[in-house]
């Protein structure tokens, strides 16, 4: 196991002190340190955390915690640098976020009793994808680590573990790791040790912000990973888990692996992962990379989450547990018309009953996230306050349940889903009487269990209370004997309980006060009295902290049995939070009911982009869309710059994926065929650190758009061939137009937004392409968007307009008028011209049944003849009639020359 930059500089750090002679504890360090050389080690002195050599200089580095030295004026100092154990989730943060996988090694014997050197071990082991701590991870999403396995032939196997949740899934995709890394919160990514050093670092420009941490190679060997899989469930095989099916080897082997490394990690059995799922991605619409990015589902183009993200304006969920099913339904939506109408009937009597709504929302706005709370129960992370919150949330959860049922809802999804509620009432109940309503987050304090629940515990703190009465009674009865008004009763842990004196009144002091301390202004005693009643109280307090633990234990023994039921009843809240949520959104932003089935078209009456609208200052204008086979198979896009093409684009495809999560749609009605694969290319993009340029991404990005597409897909271009020469980029989209809508390929739904005006023209030639354009009115000069989408051809962008709108220098603008009228009058002489070659399509060209392109896409090898002329044809013909076995080899000789002669003089000429 290796961290981003932890694993070289543990040893270096053993050699910088081998110099020194080591001092027993430094001693006991290094020996510890050499067990985990790819770790940060956290080294607890008392209540600090000290790490030392080069990991204190990495502390001090990246967690801005000061640098000094043990033994500054010897030969060899010792870099150090520490930091306070209650403090510890603060820089452990910071070591976590810059990728180090951090070994917390603690006293693991008191410190009093122990005979010479402090027994220390490692407890824990931290790597960034694989935190519990909830102070360390972000409540409404997940927190992922991805074991990744990338085939050169195949689809690459994948899996994924959330161990603060326990979620655990593996699959096959033919996916990048961006685009893995962009649909789920992947904060770590584990490969191969072996993956050659090129490679890794393409993953680490390919995600940045992941940390990627080789790991034995071992792990990933299929039979060891299945075996891996087989002892931690406990199976005899992995059918179970859809891992017995077909070839689905690669993701066995990540899903092993993935689990091998949480072991390694947990030092053990890592009892939060229950289950696992195979996710066959042919029942989902799973979005890719580009299209993620390109339709803002998470974050912006700029990369920032919330206002402009479409996550951010269909949020209506009200648990963590329901936000994070948002984004994993957004990633991979649904495509089951049944499914689908199943969740439109229950969001549209959600939305009817808002009564039944309102108070189903309130009692979900009582449960925590149970999903992690409970791992951190069966892991024994979990503190008093946070137990107590897992009792209230069952208990929520119970209720629930019953009012799910209230009313007309019997076949509701949510009565459905409550139904498989497991029943928590008593288990809720023993946590809720056990654990004060005070209790605090951590047990060291005490106090944490109520009264009532021990009759010892409960003697226990009345003899303390009693005693510390006592000694109240003590300090008056001494103040009047000794006439000292200031005299009172301290305690410290060093100590114990002490009468203290201030200076001014130590002549007064009685004899059978004894001295235990010397202070500035005063002094310190104890007495016979004082003596026995500090031993009753420490006894009384010591046996109540253990008393207290030890109910606590039990507590955590009774959720470890019921931590899948709580699991499985925190998805099926999820889903509950989920509906209401889409609801709820429905409702605030008048979404409408879509009816999702099998045909292949796409038709929505006043549709709306769910996020322009909420962020515009004026009324967003609804558009109409009507996209599918036969007629209106590809919608050609034409309008002026600023007009509101992309926004159109975008919000065609938002509303066929809202539809397909289950959730209303912005609109005033939608029907929608599903889609098997939403894809987009819009606006150029370039990925410099991947050495790829703009037009190259563009046009990667589209060939694996033609690749992948199938007649269920919807497609959506915006601008393609910008990025080169005007002639190129007019004849590469006026390509791709004609392979969008060949009658021999799969003709999916495609929708083109383009400034290449010439291929309105296509409208005549291609069965299928309708010409649509933003309308825009000129008045006094001036132009006026009215971002409505109609029939018909733009023949104009107005880009100087809109340039003028920038704030475009006028000189700068008037010069751009006059060129644009002097080349204007040239395209038009062109262009009449080459319409008198052929009056249908400019240029010329034509899709003919039989030119190349027909013929790729049908089958057909008319293609291979147009690459030869007719000399060369008959070269060919006379080789394919030749009879090898006939002739002799001079004859060969002499043929060949002959030919060789034909063909040279007839490429000269
Ligand atoms: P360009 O060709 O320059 O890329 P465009 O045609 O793609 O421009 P958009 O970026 O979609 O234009 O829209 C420009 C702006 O117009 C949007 O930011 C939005 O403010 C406004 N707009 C777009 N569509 C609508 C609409 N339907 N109703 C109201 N305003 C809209």
């Amino acid at each position: 196991m290796t961290s981003g930059n932890s694993p070289k500089k543990d040893s270096s750090a053993g050699k910088s002190g081998s110099n020194a002679k080591l001092t027993p504890m430094l001693t006991q360090y290094m020996e510890i340190k050499a067990q985990h050389p790819g770790c940060l080690l956290l080294f607890r002195m008392g209540d600090f955390y000290e790490t030392f050599f080069e990991d204190a200089q990495t502390m001090a580095r990246v967690a801005g915690v000061n640098l000094t030295s043990r033994d500054a004026k010897s030969d060899h100092p010792v870099p150090l640098a520490g930091v306070p154990f209650h403090a510890l989730e603060t820089y452990l943060n910071r070591l976590l976020v810059a990728g180090i996988t951090v070994a917390i090694c603690e006293q693991v014997e008191d410190p009093a009793l122990a005979k010479g050197l402090v027994k220390r071990e490692v407890v824990e082991i931290i790597s960034p994808g694989t935190i519990t701590a909830e102070e360390l991870i972000d409540e409404s999403a997940g927190h992922y680590c991805l074991a990744w396995l990338p085939q050169k032939t195949d689809h690459g196997g994948w899996a994924l573990l959330d161990a603060s949740t326990g979620e655990f899934r593996c699959g096959l995709e033919q996916s990048t790791l961006a685009g893995l890394c962009l649909r789920h919160p992947v904060r770590e990514v584990i490969v191969r040790e072996d993956t050659p050093g090129p490679e890794l670092s393409r993953m680490r420009l390919a995600v940045p912000q992941v940390v990627i941490t080789p790991v034995n190679s071992a792990w990933f060997h299929p039979s060891f990973a299945r075996q891996t899989l087989l002892d931690h469930f406990q199976v005899a095989n992995l059918a179970a888990f859809g891992l017995e099916e077909g070839d689905r080897q690669a993701a066995t082997a990540t899903a092993g692996a993935l689990l091998r490394y949480l072991e390694s990690l947990s030092l053990g059995r890592p009892r939060q992962i229950s289950s696992l799922r195979f996710a066959d991605r042919g029942d989902r619409l799973v979005l890719d990379e580009e299209t993620l990015r390109n339709l803002e589902i998470f974050r912006t183009f700029r990369g920032e989450k919330g206002e402009g993200t479409l996550i951010h304006h269909v949020d209506g969920t009200v648990t963590a547990m329901g936000h994070r099913l948002l984004a994993r339904r957004l990633a991979e939506a649904l495509t089951d018309t049944q499914e689908l109408a199943h969740w439109h009937a229950g969001v549209d009597s959600a939305l009817q009953d808002r009564t039944w709504r309102r108070n189903l929302r309130e009692i979900l706005g009582g449960i925590g996230d149970l999903e992690r709370l409970a791992t951190r129960a069966a892991t024994s992370r979990i503190g008093p306050s946070s137990l107590r919150l897992l009792g209230e949330s069952l208990e929520a959860v119970m209720r629930l349940a019953k009012a799910s049922s209230v009313g007309e809802h019997d076949g509701h999804l949510i009565h459905h889903w409550a139904e498989k509620m497991a029943d928590f009432s008593e288990l809720a109940a023993e946590l809720l009487t056990a654990i004060s309503p005070e209790a605090g987050s951590t047990t060291r304090k005490g106090g944490y269990i109520s009264s009532d629940v021990s009759d010892e515990l409960d003697r226990c703190r009345s003899i303390t209370a009693d005693t510390k009465g006592f000694l109240a009674g003590l300090q008056a009865k001494e103040r009047e004997a000794t006439g000292i008004p200031t005299l009172k009763v301290g305690f410290n842990r060093v100590f114990g309980y002490y009468f203290e004196i201030t200076r001014k009144h130590l002549d007064r002091v009685p004899d059978h006060f004894s001295q235990k301390q010397t202070l500035v202004n005063s002094s310190r005693f104890h007495t016979e009295e004082l003596k026995e009643a500090e031993a009753t109280i420490l006894d009384a307090e010591e046996r109540a902290g253990r008393l207290e633990e030890e109910i606590f234990n039990g507590l955590l023994d009774s959720v470890g049995p019921r931590q899948g039921e709580i699991h499985e009843s925190a998805r099926l809240v999820a889903l509950i939070d989920l509906l209401l949520g889409f609801a709820e959104v429905a409702e605030r932003n008048e979404y409408c009911r879509p009816v999702c089935n099998d045909s292949l078209d796409l038709s929505i009456k006043g549709g709306r982009h769910p996020v322009v609208e909420n962020l515009l200052d004026c009324d967003f204008i609804p558009n109409n869309t009507e996209v599918g086979l036969p007629e209106q198979q590809l919608l050609l896009l034409t309008g002026p710059n600023m007009g509101g093409k992309s926004t159109y684009l975008r919000q065609v495809a938002l509303i066929a994926l809202l539809a397909q999560t289950g959730s209303f749609v912005p609109a005033d009605s939608a029907k929608i065929g599903v889609a098997d694969r939403i894809f987009t290319r819009v606006g150029a993009s370039d990925n410099l650190a991947r050495g790829e340029s703009t037009f190259y991404m563009e046009m990667s990005e589209t060939a694996h758009i033609l690749h992948q597409m199938t007649s269920r897909s919807l497609v959506i271009l915006d601008e393609i061939g910008r990025g080169t020469s005007t002639y190129d980029g007019l004849s590469l989209a006026w390509g791709i137009t004609e392979y969008l809508c060949h009658p021999a390929g799969p003709r999916p739904r495609s929708i083109f937004a383009t400034h290449y005006h010439e291929l309105t023209e296509l409208e005549n030639d291609l069965p299928g392409l309708v010409n649509l354009r933003l309308e825009v009115k000129e008045w006094e000069g001036r132009i006026i968007f009215l971002h409505a989408v109609g029939p018909g051809r733009s023949d104009k962008s107005y880009g100087i307009h809109v340039a003028r709108l920038a704030g475009l220098p006028e000189p700068v603008l008037r010069r751009s008028e006059e060129i644009l009228a002097s080349l204007s009058t040239a395209d038009e002489r062109d262009l009449s011209a080459r319409t008198s070659r052929n009056p249908r399509t400019p240029g010329g060209a034509s899709l003919a049944a039989d030119s190349p392109l027909s013929s790729t896409l049908s089958g057909r090898p008319t293609a291979q003849l147009s690459l030869f002329n007719e000399v060369e044809r008959d070269a060919l013909d006379a080789l394919k009639g030749m009879d090898l076995e006939k002739i002799s080899p001079m004859d060969a000789f002499m043929w060949l020359a002959k030919i060789k002669e034909q063909l040279t003089s007839r490429g000269s000429e």
